[in-house]
């Protein structure tokens, strides 16, 4: 049957949709809109948002027309063509679509009473932006008020990325032949509610695992050959999952010492395994890690309210979690990451401001803040779905404020599409404990060869451009369709040829 829907986007006259839709997504979060392309009103669709752009020899006329439930509301601005001699709507200006955008943004925002805290950015990487700026020689100050009046970011969001990118700037890479090493152990114990990873569940997983591992240190195996052949350094190494430590600690010991035997990681800055769940942390594995080599872990708490962890379908209590931090501390794990969650299903912004105090208290060196993502696909969404925007805001604001008050400095932050009140995911460490990949991942400046099932390679070439080359997203898939998928390996030798053979690197890719 077909779905009824209850907002339309209407476009007329224009090729903006994509960022128009962006812009409505602000404000009307998680709902499916019609699109509209032939610039028509549906009748039967309650609500509506028709932005449409009138062009002239000289001048375009930008409009929106929005009716919500039983509000309704017009406007217009009327700018100077940019696209002479070309009057057509086929042209896309980047200077028209911000102008209908921000029209569209201002209206909503008198519609709904609502003020998107990022303004009207709707780009994952407000860092990156900031530390464009700054390249091009401007002063910290400048490149804030220059966001701000084009984007109408808050006060405290912008300083929140003006402090990371000033953090980030100094570890950045210098050179093409730094590069990250990414190793997928795609399973975890149990589905978490809001997991919208390619995780499998140990119970259907079971019986691929042994050979996964066999294929996944093959797969390390050829990347250690390509690494030598061009000259590679491993700057950071990133073991993550789903759970990687959902795996025995003898298997564990496997993979790690493929890497050990295969690739020269003497050099690299820091080698991470992604402990993740409590419930799969112990004591041998923990030390199989630190034989191995990996100089920082994760354990993942997401919240100590022990019924929250309980409604998300995690099953280990928030003692556990603790326990696990202490062991890992009591052997001698010196660099330790806790992931928390704001927005989980069922919790509170007191749930979570005692959350954030009790891990605190615990003193970790790092502590990411991701924010809630609702991912069409995850058991979630077609649950209940209620969540407070205002309380998660809540929760990013004390973040904001209480962490830097005990030590620990944002330093790398994005954001996702569909995050409860649009907010981001930071990453807060004390000095000298920010995590290299974190930032590589996000900066998009450096290459990182990735290995096992859902993981992918990027490719940094030194104009910037950017090549990403996927492994197969299912462990079965990885297994039986290994030879195929090693073929493509030659895909990523002739760009790391062409780096080989031309000129600059990493460094310059930044500066584009
Ligand atoms: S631990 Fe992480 S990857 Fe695994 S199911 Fe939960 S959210 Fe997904």
């Amino acid at each position: 049957m077909e779905q009824k829907h209850e907002y339309a986007l209407v476009f007329r006259n224009h090729r903006h949709g994509y960022e128009v839709q962006a812009t409505a997504k602000l404000f009307i979060p998680h709902v499916r809109f019609l699109l509209c392309e032939n610039g028509e009103i549906p009748e039967d669709v309650p609500n509506y948002i028709l932005t449409s752009c009138e062009y002239t020899e000289t001048a375009v006329k930008c409009e929106v027309d929005i009716r919500l439930g039983t509000s309704s509301c017009k406007r217009s601005l009327a700018m100077l063509n940019p696209c002479q001699p070309h009057t057509a709507p086929d042209v896309k200006s980047s200077e028209v679509e911000y102008a209908l955008c921000r029209l569209l943004y201002e209206t909503l925002q008198d519609m709904t009473g609502y003020t998107p805290p990022w303004g009207l950015l709707t780009g994952i990487r407000p860092v990156r932006r900031v530390i464009q700026l700054l390249d091009s020689g401007m002063t910290p100050e400048q490149a804030s008020r220059h966001l701000q009046e084009r984007f109408l970011i808050s006060d405290e969001k912008m300083q929140l990325a003006m402090d990371t990118a000033l953090i980030q700037q100094p570890i950045l890479p210098h050179s093409a032949k730094e590069i990250g090493l990414y190793i997928s152990i795609p399973f975890c114990p149990t589905r978490c509610s809001y997991c919208s990873f390619v995780s499998h569940s140990m119970d259907s997983a079971m019986q691929l695992i042994p050979d996964y591992i066999t294929y996944l240190c093959k797969e390390i195996g050829i990347l250690g050959e390509i690494i030598r052949k061009y000259g590679l350094h491993v700057q950071s190494v990133y073991i993550g999952g789903g759970t990687p430590t959902s795996i025995s600690a003898e298997q564990l010991r496997q993979v790690m010492g493929a890497i050990r035997t295969h690739i020269d990681i003497a050099g690299a800055r820091e080698y991470t395994v992604e402990a993740g769940r409590a419930d799969t942390i112990t004591e041998d594995k923990l030390r199989v890690i630190k034989e191995m080599g990996a100089t920082r872990i994760s354990v993942n708490p997401q919240t100590l309210q022990d019924s929250v962890l309980e409604a998300i379908g995690r099953r280990h209590t928030a003692q556990q979690a603790i326990d696990a931090f202490l062991l890992a501390r009591k052997l001698g794990f010196d660099d330790i990451n806790m992931d928390l969650i704001a927005g989980l299903p069922t919790d509170t912004f007191e749930g979570f401001a005692d959350t954030l105090e009790r891990v605190m208290a615990l003193d970790p060196d790092s502590i990411t803040v991701h924010t809630l993502t609702l991912k069409r696909a995850a058991d979630l969404y077609s649950g209940s779905g209620e969540h407070h925007i205002a309380a998660v805001e809540r929760m990013a604001e004390l973040s904001a404020k209480a962490l830097p008050e005990n030590g620990y400095r944002p330093y790398y932050m994005y954001r996702q599409k569909n995050t409860v009140g649009n907010l981001e995911n930071v990453g807060y460490a004390k000095e000298g404990k920010e995590n290299l990949y974190n930032i590589l991942i996000m900066d998009e400046t450096q290459t990182i060869l990735g290995a096992g099932c859902a993981a992918s390679t990027k490719l940094v070439e030194p104009n910037g451009k950017i090549t990403r080359v996927h492994n197969y997203k299912f462990p079965y898939e990885y297994i039986s369709r290994f030879e195929k998928l090693m073929g493509k390996k030659d895909e990523i030798e002739e760009i790391l040829e062409r780096m080989q053979n031309g000129t600059g690197g990493a460094a310059d890719a930044a500066k584009e």
